[in-house]
């Protein structure tokens, strides 16, 4: 366990999410004030207001521009500098908050606890993109729709995805509100019916911020794109399946997914996370050679991070009984595209990518039972429920449920890293 120590107690304690190694970015302020949003940085159980170390001239090192882009309500000012501008911030941060630092009276003035913010999603999403990366998840769902060819050949060859919402990006903790929409009456029929879903899903995603980004008509080669993620969240795609399935054909998703995306309030820079680099899984025996603008020419890397699901129902927290793991997923084995090459295909017809833009990795679902990441394919389309332990079935998510999905990073010598809780209970429609 190589951690680096820093004078802030709560950093020390073995399970925290937030060690000096690791000090995501978050936009936060003082619960129930009106506040103006600030930018933090996560250490143990505390909050560094960069404002306010702005202010106390603890940034003064720094790049005036960067300076500037810390004292912003968001932080799509300091992705637009780069990865490297946010590494030069995170090591500075790292240098106030280690053990040995000096000036730390100054640097404790700007902290606060965790428990007393309130937090709003990270960036000021321009646009949203979701991808499908998982093979399991096509191979999957595809089995319940064409169980004669259940993975498009298209799925080998380029990222799938379709343009999200951005407006309904929520930060962990906000309400999902059942949707209603039309749908079949039954399967397989052509007969419809308007109301709320009863094939509420969640997908189990991560999210990547875009730095710089670039001019329109100009693609980001792939060997450069890696550079363009400053930072990764955890992300649920919450899906209506029923509303989805109707509408999908031809133009793809649409209310089945608009209404709501909830992401972590914690941004984990890619410095953080360059410890836990790992070869992208293998591709499929049956795929055809990629064309070269997915295929780097230098070094080809994604991240090992492991995320985890978990389900509580009403009945569930009324007996006290903890939220249940319902799924375990492992990005470097569930995803078959990397963040790069999902940048590098985003970019390739000239199409410009924004600072704070986001890409969803699309559902990590992994090859065994329990690494599904939905309850469509967890339950098998609702024909195999979940047993709880509070005796209660789920096919699809209740009203009250709530989802809570975590990630780290571990690996023998390393220290443990976390993401944070992504979480939001599902509520009847206003
Ligand atoms: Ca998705």
């Amino acid at each position: 366990m190589s951690r680096r120590l820093s004078w802030v107690a709560s950093a020390q304690d073995e399970a925290t999410d937030f060690p000096l190694d690791n000090l995501p970015l978050c936009v936060f302020r003082r619960a129930g004030s009106a506040q103006a949003w600030r930018i933090g940085a996560g250490i143990g159980t505390q909050i560094l207001d960069l404002r306010a170390a702005v202010t106390a001239g603890l940034l003064d090192p720094l790049s005036a521009a960067l300076i500037e882009a810390c004292s912003q309500p968001s932080l799509n000012a300091l992705f637009a500098l780069g990865t490297d501008a946010v590494g030069a911030l995170r090591s500075r941060l790292q240098d106030l908050l280690a053990e040995q630092a000096p000036d730390t009276n100054k640097t404790a003035g700007c902290l606060l606890a965790q428990a007393e913010v309130e937090h709003t999603v990270p960036a000021q999403v321009g646009d949203y993109t979701d991808f499908l990366s998982s093979y399991h998840h096509a191979y999957n769902v595809g089995m319940m729709l064409r169980p004669n060819d259940p993975v498009l050949p298209n799925f080998h060859t380029i990222p799938i995805a379709y343009h999200g919402r951005s407006s309904s990006l929520l930060v962990s903790g906000e309400p999902v509100y059942r949707p209603r929409g039309v749908q079949r009456v039954a399967h397989g029929s052509n007969d419809t019916r308007f109301g709320p879903t009863a094939r509420l899903d969640l997908e189990v995603e991560l999210g990547a911020f875009i730095g710089p980004g670039n001019r329109r008509g100009h693609a980001i080669p792939v060997d450069e794109a890696g550079a363009q993620v400053v930072g990764l969240c955890v992300l649920n795609d919450w899906s209506a399946r029923d509303i989805q399935s109707w509408e999908t054909q031809p133009l793809g998703p649409f209310l089945g997914k608009n209404f709501a995306t909830t992401l972590s309030p914690w941004v984990v820079c890619t410095q953080a996370l360059a410890p836990y680099r790992t070869e992208p899984a293998p591709r499929r025996p049956e795929a055809p050679a990629l064309d070269a603008y997915l295929q780097p020419a230098g070094e080809h890397w994604t991240y090992e991070i492991h995320l985890e699901t978990r389900l509580s129902t009403p009945a569930m927290r009324e007996r006290s009984l903890p939220a249940v793991v319902v799924s375990r997923s492992l990005f470097s084995r569930d995803s078959v595209w990397t963040f790069a090459q999902m940048v590098a295909h985003h970019t390739v017809n000239g199409c410009n990518l924004r600072p704070g833009d986001l890409l969803g990795s699309g559902t990590l679902s992994g090859p065994d039972v329990g690494s599904e990441g939905c309850m469509l394919e967890l339950t098998r389309a609702g024909s195999k429920p979940l047993q709880l332990p509070s005796g209660e079935e789920r096919r699809f998510l209740e009203d009250g449920d709530e989802v809570s999905i975590t990630a780290f990073c571990e690996r023998p010598g390393l220290p443990r890293i976390g993401f944070g809780q992504c979480v939001a209970r599902i509520e009847q429609a206003p």
